[in-house]
């Protein structure tokens, strides 16, 4: 996927930390006590995986599947899940590393911190989680399901951080994001698989609200914005409330649905690993420490706090 490198990320930065302190906190005892000690370092790294991207060869195919393209049509008849070798023996395994890889990836994620977890090993588990839930979290994003990733196959370009970043950070803080406790995922092939499938559904109604609020519109949609050093061209704040509006929850959706995924494919993955006792190498915290917490006004145990200002 030429140009996919350029872009920064999948969900922005914020939303990427934002998920893994949530999942965290939407864990289940006693993985969670565990986990909850290192929260911090979670979501810090959440976003390791896309700062990868620039350094590591084949980093960049890890965070899509352009289901779509005509390429991949030979995964059709490959069934719904297919294992990465089938479908490399069907399509060709450059084929494959050129139109992305996220659905394997998830897997070949999810058995390193299964085996991270079975050796106990800190830091092999907070590094195997915050990948995984990173990858996870792009599943969930439409646009990482298409070869039309920025709308640049219909003239809707730039629609990709309109729709991962610039909607977040102006609506986040507003949606209603806690998951309900999370459960084991019997077949994480099949989740994976299914995962991309309803992201992909997206893709059509997040381009034709894109069109109809465009079309709407008529004058232009776009005002300057200081980013730090950069002045950036942004859609103006009415246009991107209506076209909030018109995608009617999208966003908020797959957002919560990224949470709960990554919150149960970190519970599966330790029961998998035959629910260790963690309590040596990742000591849950005291009262005194919930208490000094507390006092200095950091909560790390508070359920789906603001979205941190991007
Ligand atoms: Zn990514």
């Amino acid at each position: 996927m030429v140009g996919w490198a350029l872009l920064c990320s999948a969900w922005g930065f914020p939303v990427h930390r934002h998920i893994n302190r949530s999942a965290t906190e939407a864990l289940p005892a006693p993985l969670r006590g565990w986990m909850m000690a290192e929260v911090e370092w979670l979501a810090a790294h959440a976003t390791d995986a896309d700062k990868r991207k620039h350094a590591v060869e084949r980093e960049a195919p890890r965070h899509y599947l352009d289901r779509d393209a005509p390429a991949l049509a030979c995964l059709d008849t490959l069934g719904a899940a297919p294992w990465f070798g089938r479908a490399a023996a069907a399509c060709s395994e450059d084929t494959l590393w050129a139109y992305g890889v996220l659905p394997w990836q998830l897997r070949w994620s999810y058995d390193r911190l299964v085996a991270a977890f079975d050796s106990c090993d800190r830091m092999a588990i907070l590094r195997a989680a915050a990948d995984l839930g990173h990858y996870a979290a792009d599943a969930h994003v439409p646009l990482h399901t298409t070869l039309n990733y920025n709308g640049q196959l219909t003239q809707q370009d730039g629609i990709h951080a309109v729709w991962e970043t610039r909607l977040p950070a102006l609506y986040g803080g507003g949606y209603l994001l806690a998951v309900p406790e999370v459960g084991y995922i019997e077949d994480v092939d099949a989740w994976g698989w299914s995962v991309l499938a309803k992201s992909h559904a997206h893709v059509e109604p997040l381009l034709a609200a894109e069109r109809q609020v465009s079309a709407a519109w008529g004058a232009d949609q776009h005002v300057r914005e200081q980013r730090g050093n950069t002045m950036q061209l942004q859609r103006v704040p009415l246009w991107c409330q209506r076209y909030h509006s018109a995608l009617g929850g999208m966003v908020e959706q797959r957002w919560r649905a990224a949470i709960e995924g990554v919150a149960s494919l970190w519970y599966s993955a330790w029961l998998d690993a035959g629910a260790p006792d963690l309590s040596a190498v990742m000591a849950p915290r005291s009262r005194w420490q919930e208490t000094l917490d507390r006092l200095i006004g950091r909560n790390p145990r508070r359920v789906n706090g603001p979205l941190p200002v991007p």
